[in-house]
């Protein structure tokens, strides 16, 4: 009677039975082999930090230089808290009674500037887990939407649940200018998505051991839970906030008056007032000072203009040009794009007051019928121009327009 040489299970007690050269194996005894064989490779791999992808912060910005435009200042903060981020991993403990403390991170910019496309180019460039969590659904624990600790079980998942990496992973919590405080004053109501979740997040972000929900969701009393300590995990948040430029506005006022005020407003660039940003400003925005404490490195992203724009178009290494480009190839038509084209398609993103995020709606609303059509005709090269383009913006305007 044939049984698995492993356990002894004979064929009609086996799901499946394999057999070898002299002996027979039960689909039991693969799925036990293959967990330790992944246990083992797991415990096999180095764990030192020689293994991270260490970049000086020079390097860092260059790589994120090939994927976005402009905002340098952004950039370099991010290059040197990454960099310094490995270096906290990699210092070794009792040599000297110097601790290098992780530096989270703020960064301030309007929507579709490139926040969570640095967070994402950055994310390409290391081998450390990475997650984006949007702050928007987190909710204090009890009420709908997600747990804080959620944002930790998707870190877990990304570590594909091996915890000693994603406690030296980095997280990207956008949209964090949602859980501000409504209002400067603490409110009467309780503020569920507020005050509350901020409360929860410092921490995570202070560096605390916290039981974690390995699938997610909620904590049920029969789940088993995870430790995983965050001294280590570096946050990154982002946010638009909007209207904050009024309380710069406001704060530099008061301050400029008097002595000399007349001189310094005349310096000061009222049209990008973000630069001028400081954590006062993010305090009267209704972040509360603990959470401010624990980001101390506060940068901004500069508003696109025209000529970022045109840039984005054609010049980053996945520029939205190129990806039609490659689009075409594939079925053998070459594809070109009018400069004359391309300034009109800017026009458009500025018309509608979409940024950078405009383009592709409109380059898709462009291209849609070309992408329906050409692959079933003879065409070998086709060429967007202004023409082109003109008619087929007129013909999805409205699409456009409400996007
Ligand atoms: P944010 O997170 O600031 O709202 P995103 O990073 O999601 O904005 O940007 C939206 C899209 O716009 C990106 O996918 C990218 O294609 C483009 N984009 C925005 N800013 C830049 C930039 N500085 N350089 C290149 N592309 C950019």
């Amino acid at each position: 009677m044939d049984k698995c040489s492993f356990c002894g299970r004979p064929r009609k007690d086996a799901y499946l039975l394999v057999s070898g050269i002299s002996g027979f194996i039960c689909s039991d005894c693969i799925e036990q082999a293959y967990e330790i064989v992944k246990e083992n490779s797991k415990a096999a791999q180095p764990k030192d930090n020689k293994d991270l992808n260490l970049q000086k912060p020079k390097e860092i910005k260059e790589f994120m230089d090939q994927y976005i435009i402009g905002q340098d200042e952004a950039k370099k903060a991010l290059a040197v808290a990454v960099y310094n981020h490995y270096k906290r991993l990699s210092q070794k403990k009792g040599a000297d009674d110097v601790e290098i403390e992780k530096s989270n991170i703020i960064m301030v910019g309007e929507t579709g500037t490139g926040k969570t496309l640095m967070a994402k180019t950055i994310a390409k460039l290391l081998n450390v887990p990475f997650t984006i969590v949007d702050a928007t659904v987190l909710t204090e624990a009890g009420y709908v939407g997600e747990d804080i600790e959620s944002i930790l079980s998707r870190l877990l998942q990304a570590a594909d649940y091996d915890v000693e990496a994603a406690e030296r992973g980095i997280v990207f919590i956008d949209e964090i200018d949602k859980i501000a405080r409504k209002g400067d004053n603490p409110s009467i109501t309780r503020d569920v998505s507020g005050e509350g979740v901020q409360q929860g997040l410092l921490k995570l972000l202070e560096g605390s051991v916290v039981n974690v929900p390995p699938q997610g969701g909620r904590k049920h009393p029969e789940q088993r839970l995870i430790s995983i300590d965050t001294k280590n995990i570096l946050f990154i948040c982002g946010g638009a906030f909007d209207g904050i430029d009024k309380k710069i506005a406001q704060r530099m006022n008061t301050q400029t008056v008097g002595y000399s005020a007349a001189e310094k407003t005349e310096q000061v660039d009222r049209n990008n007032l973000l630069k001028y940003i400081t954590p006062r400003d993010l305090k009267s925005f209704g972040l509360i000072p603990e959470i401010i404490g624990r980001l101390p490195v506060l940068t901004h992203l500069e508003p696109l203009d025209r000529k970022a724009l045109r840039s984005i178009l054609t010049d980053p290494k996945n520029a939205l040009t190129k990806q039609y480009i490659k689009l075409f190839k594939m079925d053998d038509i070459k594809l070109k794009f009018d400069k004359a084209a391309l300034e009109f398609i800017v026009d458009k993103a500025i018309e509608y007051k979409l940024g950078a995020r405009g383009l592709r709606s409109i380059c898709e609303a462009i291209m849609t019928d070309a992408m329906f059509d050409l692959p079933s005709a003879d065409t070998k090269e086709f060429t967007v121009t202004v023409d082109y383009a003109k008619q087929k913006i007129d013909n999805a305007n409205l699409q456009v327009a409400q996007c």
